[in-house]
């Protein structure tokens, strides 16, 4: 059944005897969320529900309660982003609970806002549960929004209210400098 744009349910069943329940939807969610922050071609679901005979869930596993996904995330061009990097985009887009999985795998799950045992958990499942403040290197990734002005669009306007950029070619020359300074003390003067 498909849950959303970009994943099923059958990507979730558990692996050892492929028994489905409904996964959170909230974790849907923030699945597509980092799809698209990280302009992914794909999102690899490694394991998603675990039923009490997995042999890798635990008692109180995320799994267990269908709040949980071990990802891979493969980029454009077809390599994988690093575990590092999937935690990154996971803790900006609010999940508390991340654990890597080195070097291209990453735990995720939504324990900060579904009943679990506890609401916080950064870590590393590679080396141990060592707990990590945070995943935040200011990496820029290519789905990303700009947060840059679009110039095409300023140039736009002001020649469509008579200021003279020239072409619209989204540079800032003497031209559109000329423009912007013009009509900016028209509005105030
Ligand atoms: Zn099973
Ligand atoms: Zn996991």
């Amino acid at each position: 059944m498909k849950l959303s744009t970009h994943f099923d349910s059958s990507e979730f069943a558990c692996k050892c005897c492929g028994k489905s329940i409904t996964m959170s939807k909230l974790l849907i969610d923030r699945l597509e969320k980092m799809h698209s922050y990280m302009n992914a071609k794909a999102i690899y679901v490694n394991s998603g529900y675990r039923c009490e005979s997995n042999p890798y869930g635990k008692k109180t596993d995320a799994h267990r309660c269908g709040i949980a996904a071990d990802i891979r995330v493969q980029k454009q061009d077809g390599t994988y982003y690093t575990s590092q990097d999937i935690a990154e985009v996971a803790e900006r887009i609010g999940f508390g609970g991340i654990g890597l999985m080195l070097p291209d795998s990453c735990h995720v799950d939504t324990r900060d806002s579904e009943p679990y045992s506890n609401d916080h958990w950064f870590g590393n499942e590679t080396t141990g549960n060592d707990f990590i403040k945070t995943f935040q290197r200011g990496t820029k990734f290519p789905g990303e929004k700009s947060a840059e002005p679009d110039i095409k669009a300023v140039q736009k306007a002001l020649n469509a209210h008579g200021y003279d950029c020239g072409a619209v070619d989204g540079i800032i020359g003497p031209k559109t400098t000329a423009a912007m300074a013009k009509a900016l003390s028209d509005l105030w003067c």
